[in-house]
């Protein structure tokens, strides 16, 4: 039987070493210049949608948040998302994460067994951009993304109907795998029945990924083979 694996990105598969942030705050300023001067909000990113973060930044600075506002945003954002990337590598900022590459190579070559997606916090254009950048977004075939839904726990099932609709791919939640690095990537596989492996590369500590019971933890995905077995593991 095919597995579905679902792969969370920001500390997971790659570090843009903050341009995510670096490019909310742009946009926000580019896309409503009359808040330019202002203080930013302290955010809380880690495992966060997109959709929420806006949600909290335009209540902070009483804008309305409806579709016009969000577009005008989400634009401006992916802009100067795809430059803040550019930036960033010419100062030598920002990776793959390691053990990833290798790792999804090998996952490609028994693509029989396994289905790579993404689940994840970013807009669909916002994942495509930075995964691109870091040359590995040719491993997934769909995902479920922070502008479908502003609940991270939502996106599980949107992946699957997603997967059907899309690609003819039924899976059934008990076959499919939460891969990310924060406790929300651990609330929202339990919010529709799928395994889940934790990951300390990101936001959260090993003890804080501990105390939130994922199905496997692991360190890193340095060790490729440590990783796969990981993977067969999970599915018992
Ligand atoms: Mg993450």
């Amino acid at each position: 039987m095919e597995k579905l694996l679902l792969f969370d990105i920001d500390g997971t598969l790659i570090d843009t070493e903050g341009a995510g942030l670096i490019s909310l705050q742009k946009g926000m300023v580019t896309a409503f210049p009359e808040l330019s001067g202002r203080a930013f909000p302290p955010l809380d990113l880690g495992g966060a949608t997109d959709s929420s973060v806006v949600a909290f930044l335009f209540e902070a600075y009483g804008l309305e948040n409806h579709f016009e506002n969000q577009t005008r945003f989400f634009d401006f954002y992916l802009i100067a998302l795809k430059e803040q990337l550019q930036v960033f590598e010419k100062e030598g900022k920002g990776r793959v994460l390691d053990g990833v590459v290798p790792l999804l190579q090998q996952l490609a070559t028994c693509s029989h067994r396994w289905t790579l997606a993404l689940l994840t916090g970013n807009t669909a254009h916002g994942a495509r951009a930075k995964l691109s950048h870091y040359g590995v977004d040719h491993h997934f075939a769909f995902g479920a993304y922070g502008d479908d839904h502003a609940d991270r726990n939502e996106l599980g099932p949107i992946a699957l109907r997603r997967a059907e609709k899309d690609h003819g791919l039924i899976f059934d939640s008990a076959d499919v795998v939460v891969i990310g690095d924060t406790p929300k990537d651990v609330a929202c596989a339990r919010a529709f029945g799928a395994r889940v492996i934790a990951v300390a590369t990101g936001a959260s500590s090993h003890q804080e990924l501990a105390g939130v019971d994922p199905d496997i933890l692991l360190k890193n995905f340095e060790d490729t083979d440590e990783t796969l077995a990981a993977i067969e593991a999970v599915f018992g």
